[in-house]
């Protein structure tokens, strides 16, 4: 498939989820704490400003969120979506990713984070994953797998959970260790 198809395809499906997400807000249904967090994750997802993917990041504890975060640029430098990518070995590297922005924004404002959980709407790159494992966060709730097999690994030696959520639609993913069915 073609990158630019891809990425249709990608965009489509965040799209429906998060038409289907509206929806069920809409409807009143109420939602438990993990999909209400995941939810409130997709949306801070829509303020990010890399196209190529949308991500969004809560930390939270005690069912109260402490930090939130998107993939965006460097404070006060141009957006992907304004200036394009900055490509380098396939990824763009333009943007400080949605964990490590929800970590910084704590870090801005003194909140501590230590033992916190993360809900992020894709799981860790191995990058953010570092920073979390040395924020103290415990368990990594995620949305999507995104290619990273290495951070699953560690993680396991070092006693994070990571534990996937999928959108109350789908329920087609095969359950594994660890996925929270509702
Ligand atoms: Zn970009
Ligand atoms: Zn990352």
């Amino acid at each position: 498939m073609s990158d630019d198809r891809e990425l249709q395809k990608r965009l489509e499906e965040e799209n429906r989820r998060a038409e289907e997400a509206g929806r069920r807000m809409a409807s009143g249904k109420r939602v438990d704490w993990h999909t209400y967090f995941m939810n409130i994750a997709r949306v801070v997802a829509t303020r990010a400003t890399c196209d190529r993917k949308h991500v969004g990041a809560v930390i939270v504890r005690d069912k109260n969120i402490l930090s939130t975060g998107y993939n965006g640029s460097i404070r006060g430098l141009p957006h992907c979506d304004d200036v394009g990518h900055d490509m380098v070995g396939g990824h763009c590297v333009r943007t400080v990713h949605a964990e490590a922005n929800a970590i910084i924004q704590a870090a801005r404002h003194g909140v501590c984070i230590d033992g916190a959980d993360i809900y992020t709407t894709a799981s860790p790159c191995w990058e953010c994953f570092k920073l979390i494992a040395n924020a103290g966060i415990k368990r990594i709730f995620y949305g999507e797998f995104y290619r990273e097999e290495k951070v699953f690994q560690i993680a396991r030696e070092l006693g994070i959970e990571l534990i996937k959520i999928g959108a109350e639609e789908e329920g087609d993913h095969p359950p594994t260790e660890g996925d929270i069915s509702r």
